[in-house]
């Protein structure tokens, strides 16, 4: 399908090629529209900050191991961490300038590349990899606020799933682990408050024990795709420790000082990871506004090729991604190849659809080709590669 690759001189980081990006940047652009919606607002946050923060955060003793750091140089002796989460950063953003109560909750939200050393036995194409992309944000609240905003990502995450066909999904409940910062009553009190949200959102979930971050208490998702695999992807989790690790507060109603609670979100976990779920989801069968190359115009003789350009073009006009394939080959090795790149759609032309303004339409996996007028044929194409949430906007 063309859409990424490895190689050895960087393991676990992936070479996405332009079709792949493109199916990146379609499931990028339908969280972002689904989380404006949700009131988050998005930010940028470093690549690398210095050491000494992860060790105020906690992450270098407990963490550290999965961390790349730069080494010491002349003139600049500190030391560099990349980051293998977001949250520190988004905190940061949190602190500059004075927050209030009125403020809460604030929703920040980072498509976050982050880097983590995986052990190379490890990895596993897109499903296990040292460089990837957080749909990731950070939740910022009082501690009233944790149930009801822990339900609405979690109501969230359970609606996006279904827009991809994921309707069978457990969530597991993860309490403190051995390794840990925090006393225990704030460990209480985190994990009493995932649990009401959980309890509310009457969702059939199974105690994963032990198995929380080091900072708090989590809710897990897995997904149970097409054949019946298992896929853990988004994660909601409580933090009454990092913020005030960092520093972090908010002015509450009586004027006083106030540590703000923190939710760490994410939806599809890692858009790498997955991006190869769905590829393994839908066996190569992208749903057409997914698909990073939704139609090819292929020709059947050389006298097609003018008005071959003028479907081309009038499909770009209604947003489709098409190409031509104007090459003087056999209709059916045309076929057979673009089949084989799981293109969706083929519309085919020659001299007769030329003469009256028809395409064939050949739909990948279908013997079958039908005949249609132009214009028909290209609404309907768009019509069908409106992304679902959009649609349900349009329809509302
Ligand atoms: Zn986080």
């Amino acid at each position: 399908m063309d859409l990424f690759h490895f190689q050895e001189e960087a393991p676990g980081s992936v070479f996405w090629h332009a079709k792949g990006w493109t199916l990146f940047q379609a499931l990028e652009n339908y969280i972002r529209r689904r989380q404006q919606d949700a009131g988050f607002v998005e930010v940028n946050s470093p690549q690398m900050m210095d050491r000494e923060m992860w060790v105020t955060t906690g992450h270098i003793p407990t963490y550290s191991d999965m961390m790349f750091l730069t080494a010491k140089r002349e003139g600049d002796e500190r030391v560099y961490a990349i980051k293998p989460m977001n949250c520190p950063g988004h905190v940061q953003i949190f602190k500059n300038g004075l927050k209030s109560y009125r403020d809460l909750p604030l929703k920040i939200a980072e498509f976050g590349k982050v880097h983590r050393f995986e052990p190379s036995g490890a990895l596993h194409g897109l499903l296990r990899v040292r460089a990837f992309t957080q749909d990731d944000a950070h939740i910022f609240i009082t501690e009233s606020q944790i149930a009801e905003e822990t339900l609405k990502v979690n109501n969230q995450i359970l609606s996006i799933y279904s827009d991809f066909g994921f309707t069978d999904v457990r969530i597991k409940f993860s309490d403190r682990p051995d390794k840990r910062i925090g006393d225990d009553a704030v460990w209480d009190k985190a994990e009493a408050a995932l649990m009401a949200a959980l309890q509310a959102s009457g969702r059939p979930w199974t105690l994963n024990k032990g198995e929380g971050a080091f900072y708090g208490p989590k809710l897990e998702y897995v997904l149970r795709d097409a054949i019946g695999r298992e896929w853990q992807c988004g994660t909601v989790q409580v933090d009454l420790n990092l913020p005030g690790r960092l520093g972090a507060f908010y002015i509450d109603e009586n004027s006083n000082k106030v540590t703000p609670v923190m939710l760490h979100r994410a939806m599809f976990g890692s858009m790498e990871r997955f991006t190869g779920i769905l590829i393994e989801h839908y066996a190569g069968h992208l749903p057409l506004w997914l698909s990073p190359l939704q139609a090819v115009v292929a020709t059947i003789t050389l006298d097609a090729d003018d008005y071959a350009r003028e479907v081309i073009a009038a499909a770009r006009q209604l947003g489709l991604r098409v190409e031509g394939d104007l090459r003087n080959e056999k209709i059916n090795y045309k076929v057979r190849e673009h089949s084989l790149a799981k293109v969706p759609a083929l519309l085919v032309v020659g001299k007769k659809e030329a003469a009256e303004r028809l395409v064939s339409i050949r739909r990948l996996g279908q013997e079958k080709q039908e005949v249609m007028p132009l214009d028909e044929a290209l609404a309907a194409l768009a019509d069908e590669a409106v992304p679902p949430d959009v649609r349900r906007a349009k329809a509302a």
